[in-house]
């Protein structure tokens, strides 16, 4: 792929700051047309996203509808029904002591938005951000990952149709271009990647005061307790750590199991990754050869026990569904977000102690997942452990509410977005009082 030099993502930077300038993108008509036209670039793709989506990372068209295109449709959809609503400004009381006056708030757009994607989920986690960006009323200029070439080619596509690049558009690019990019005084960056990276983001957004929203990773625990219903648990596991080979920023990344109930979920849980995952490459593809080895050499090193799986494949950038018993915590497999179908299984036998060792060793995760009948027991363990979001009985689908704010804490990110939080990130709540 052929990147843009500097000068002319330069000149692209300048054409949104003038024609944010014009106020084009204040009108409401202009946002919600704006929707329609992306909404319609994305169903004239479909086709093109599916092939994109196998080729990258070996997505079904199930995984793809459900969590690329069905999310970015029904946010959309939800953005069109509400913006009206969301539009109008919010009237407040006036206090004694600066009456008489007219108070209200407005959420004002920033200006020209900048969006840096992820490669796992690059459809949804590029344009479900780009909707806020339109319903706030800002320009943008959105860069998706580099290790997802065809899709990314595709989103080019989309974005190209549906506007104008001084309004909205793709700049392709890895680190250089980023890095390029990072240095132009955004007037909002809006990034999903790794903490590391996310460090990266915040120190050149620093530069010009640009506030920013991080949306990282972490290791997700899924706590099971005793009177888990073990049949539910493992269809959730199979659903959660495995779809899109583990590289869900929400996938519990590890299994943190009741010790009473220990051997029979993992039976279960192993016959059915034996029986519906046998293939290396059963969950899709891994993004790159290189992270394939590095989920490989992590599976070598472990001191667990492998009950199924640790089969890698670099030609096919393939790593087999594997469940690892026996996992301590200082195992190198419980060093980082593994983004992998490695399931590293971890056990306990007193509730309190569990939660501190979860708040000591992986603290302010991006998701909590508690299973058990005792739903109070389960929403105290959850409000005991610091999450962007939490579920009680269930996995990832949190994430496909828009009346649910979707943000980590902490090392997993701030901000947060979909729905009406989408808009509320992407404006500035400007307080106005109006004397006579
Ligand atoms: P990444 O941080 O490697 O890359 C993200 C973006 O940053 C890419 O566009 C990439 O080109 C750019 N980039 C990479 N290195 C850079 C550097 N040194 N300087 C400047 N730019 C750079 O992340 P990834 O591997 O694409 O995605 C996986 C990570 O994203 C995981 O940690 C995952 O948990 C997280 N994630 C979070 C969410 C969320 O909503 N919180 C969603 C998906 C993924």
């Amino acid at each position: 792929m052929n990147y843009l030099p500097t000068t002319a993502i330069d000149a692209l930077f300048s054409a949104q700051k003038a024609f944010f300038a014009t106020r084009a993108t204040a009108d409401v008509g202009f946002r919600k047309n704006a929707l329609k036209q992306l909404r319609a670039a994305v169903v004239k793709n479909q086709e093109a996203l599916y092939l994109a989506l196998a080729e990258d990372l070996g997505k079904t068209r199930e995984v793809v509808d459900l969590a690329e295109i069905g999310e970015v449709l029904h946010e959309i959809d939800f953005a069109l029904a509400n913006l009206d609503e969301w539009v109008v400004p919010e009237p407040v009381p006036t206090p004694e002591i600066i009456a008489p006056s007219e108070c209200y708030i407005v959420q004002e757009p920033y200006g020209v938005a900048y969006i840096i994607g992820p490669f796992n989920y690059p459809v949804n986690l590029t344009l479900t951000p780009l909707i806020g960006a339109i319903v706030g009323g800002n320009t943008c200029i959105i860069k998706p990952s580099e290790t997802t070439p065809e899709t990314s080619c595709v989103i080019e596509k989309i974005i190209a149709e549906a506007f104008a690049p001084e309004y909205v558009t793709v700049v392709q690019g890895g680190r250089d271009e980023n890095t390029h990019l990072l240095s132009l005084p955004f007037d909002f960056i809006f990034f999903t990647g790794s903490p590391n990276v996310g460090k990266v983001v915040m120190k050149a957004a620093a530069e010009h005061l640009t506030p920013v929203v991080l949306e990282l990773g972490g290791k997700c625990p899924l706590m099971v307790l005793p009177d888990a219903d073990l049949d539910h648990t493992v269809d959730q596991l199979m659903f959660g750590k495995f779809i899109n080979s583990g590289q869900t920023c929400i996938a519990p990344d590890y299994l943190y199991v009741h010790s009473s109930v220990k051997d029979a979920l993992l039976q279960r849980l192993v016959d059915r990754v034996k029986v519906e995952l046998p293939e290396v490459n059963s969950t899709g593809k891994i993004v790159t050869a290189h992270q394939v080895a590095r989920l490989d050499s992590l599976v070598k090193e472990t001191r667990g026990k492998v009950l199924v799986g640790a089969q890698a494949d670099l030609d096919k950038r393939a790593f087999s569904a594997t469940v690892v018993d026996k996992v301590q915590w200082n195992d190198p497999l419980m060093a980082e977000e593994l983004f992998g179908p490695i399931l590293p299984v971890l056990e306990y036998d007193d509730v309190p102690t569990a939660v501190n060792l979860i708040n000591q060793h992986h603290p302010k995760p991006l998701a909590v997942y508690v299973f058990g009948k005792d739903i109070e027991l389960a929403k105290g363990i959850i409000d005991q452990i610091q999450s962007g979001d939490a579920q009680v009985n269930g996995v990832i689908v949190h994430a496909f509410s828009p009346h649910l704010p979707f943000g980590g804490i902490g090392a997993s990110g701030m901000g947060e977005y979909h729905g009406r939080f989408s808009y509320l990130t992407f404006t500035h709540k400007k307080s106005v009082r109006v004397a006579p």
